[in-house]
C-alpha cells in the first residue's frame, strides 16, 4: 500500500454551539489592554467551520483526522505532504522520524501540531485497513469504558451558576470536574480572593467525594501560584494545572515543592524529550500531553511509557477526544486513569461527525468502528472546500 494524496479540506454548515459565558486567565493578562478584553462571542446558531486532513492510498483505505487548525492544514500541505507521497502508510515510526527531521524547526509548535495530525490520520488509516479500532492496534482495550472528567471551560463563574453546574456535572455521573481561574497576578488581592472563592464554591457544591481541579492556562507566576496554593490547599484540589508555561521547569518544580497540591502540565509541551525534562526535574505530578499536538498518537504512547517509569499518571489534554480516547483505552488504568471531556466545546468540535462520542454516566463506552471513528456526515455540510 502506498500513499497517493495528502489533502486538507474545510467544511462549513449550520449547527448549534453552546455560548461561552466566561474566559480563563491567560498569559496576555499581564497587559491591561488585554486583561480588559471581553469573552470572545460565538453565535449559538453557527455557522460552524472545521478542517480535516485526509491521507489517501492506492489500495482504497484512507485516514481522516480533525478538526485541525488553519495553520496546521497549511503546514501539512506545504511542508509535510511531499515527504509522505509514495510511502508505505503502515511504516509509522519511519514516517514520524522523516517528518520530525525534515525541518530544524519541526521540534515544537505548529509544525509539531501538523506532524501530530498526520500521525493520527495514519493511525486511522491503519485501523481502517485492518478493520480494527486504533486502541486494538495499540494493545488495548484495557477496559470497556473510559472514565471522563467534566471540563467546565467557558462557564460563568457567578457563584450561584457555579454551584448549579458543579452539581449538574456530579448528577451526570462525573467523579471529577475541572474549573478555570479567571484572575491572575495583575488582578491583585481582590482577584486572588475571587479565585479562592471559586475553589471554595466548587468544593462546597460537590461535597467531599468528588475530585476538583483548577486550570491557570499559564496565566500565573510562581510566587502567585504558591500564595494561591497556601489558600486553596484546604479544599483538596486533585491538581493545579499549568500555573506557568511548561518550559519554566524550575518554577514548576518550586511550586510543586511548596505545596501538597499536585501540579499538572503538558498540553503545551511536545514530544518525549520535552516531557523527559519535566520528569527529570520533578516538576510535574500529572502529565497532560495532547495527541493532537504533542506528536500524535505514536508520540503519546512513548510519553506514557516515560511517565509510567516515573510513576506519574497521564491524563491527556482533551482538545479533541478521539485520538486521546484510543490511547487511554490501550494503556493500563494506572497509567491513563481518565479522559478530559470539554462539556461546552465538544458539541461544536464534533458537529460534522456521523456519531457524537460522549460520556454517559461519566464514562465513554469504547466504539468498535475501525480506525479512530471519525467520519464526516455529508448531510451537515453546506460547503466543502479543498484547501490547496
Ligand atoms: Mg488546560
Amino acid at each position: 500500500m502506498r500513499i497517493t494524496a495528502v489533502r486538507c479540506f474545510e467544511v462549513t454548515g449550520r449547527g448549534r454551539q453552546e455560548p461561552v459565558e466566561e474566559r480563563q486567565v491567560g498569559m496576555l493578562d499581564s497587559y491591561p489592554e488585554f486583561a480588559a478584553r471581553p469573552v470572545a462571542a460565538r453565535s449559538a446558531e453557527g455557522p460552524l467551520t472545521a478542517r480535516y486532513v485526509r491521507v489517501e492510498t492506492d489500495e482504497g483505505p484512507h485516514g481522516l483526522f480533525g478538526p485541525i487548525f488553519e495553520e496546521t492544514a497549511l503546514l501539512i500541505r506545504r511542508k509535510l505532504a511531499p515527504y509522505l507521497l509514495g510511502r508505505d502508510p503502515l511504516a509509522g515510526e519511519f514516517l514520524w522520524d522523516l517528518l520530525y527531521r525534515q525541518d530544524r524547526h519541526a521540534r515544537k509548535g505548529y509544525e509539531m501540531l501538523a506532524i501530530s495530525a498526520v500521525d493520527c490520520a495514519l493511525w486511522d488509516l491503519r485501523g481502517k485497513a485492518l478493520g480494527l479500532p486504533v486502541y486494538r492496534l495499540l494493545g488495548g482495550p484495557t477496559r470497556e469504558r473510559v472514565a471522563c472528567y467534566a471540563s467546565m471551560l467557558g462557564y460563568s463563574l457567578d457563584p450561584g451558576l457555579v454551584r448549579e453546574r458543579a452539581r449538574w456535572a456530579v448528577a451526570q455521573g462525573f467523579g471529577a470536574q475541572k474549573w478555570f481561574f479567571r484572575h491572575g497576578p495583575s488582578d491583585g488581592p481582590a482577584g486572588m480572593a475571587r479565585n479562592v472563592a471559586l475553589v471554595r464554591t466548587v468544593r462546597e457544591a460537590v461535597g467531599p467525594d468528588i475530585e476538583i481541579m483548577f486550570d491557570c492556562w499559564m496565566g500565573w507566576d510562581a510566587t502567585y501560584a504558591i500564595r494561591m496554593l497556601e489558600r486553596i490547599a484546604e479544599y483538596r484540589p486533585r491538581w493545579l494545572e499549568e500555573p506557568v508555561p511548561p518550559d519554566r521547569i524550575g518554577d514548576l518544580a518550586a511550586i510543586r515543592r511548596a505545596s501538597r497540591v499536585p501540579v499538572a502540565t503538558g498540553e503545551h509541551e511536545y514530544t518525549r524529550w520535552g516531557f523527559l525534562q519535566l520528569l527529570q526535574a520533578e516538576a510535574v505530578d500529572v502529565i497532560q500531553a495532547d495527541p493532537d499536538w504533542c506528536g500524535g498518537i505514536s508520540e503519546l504512547v512513548k510519553i506514557c511509557a516515560l511517565a509510567s517509569a516515573y510513576g506519574r499518571p497521564v491524563v491527556p489534554h482533551g482538545h479533541s477526544i478521539h485520538a486521546a480516547l484510543n490511547v487511554i483505552a490501550a494503556q493500563p488504568p494506572s497509567v491513563c486513569p481518565l479522559a478530559e471531556f470539554l462539556i461546552l466545546n465538544q458539541p461544536g468540535k464534533q458537529h460534522f461527525h456521523q456519531t457524537y462520542l460522549a460520556p454517559e454516566g461519566g464514562a465513554i463506552a469504547l466504539p468498535t468502528t475501525p480506525g479512530l471513528g471519525v467520519a464526516i456526515d455529508d448531510a451537515k455540510v453546506e460547503r466543502r472546500v479543498e484547501l490547496d
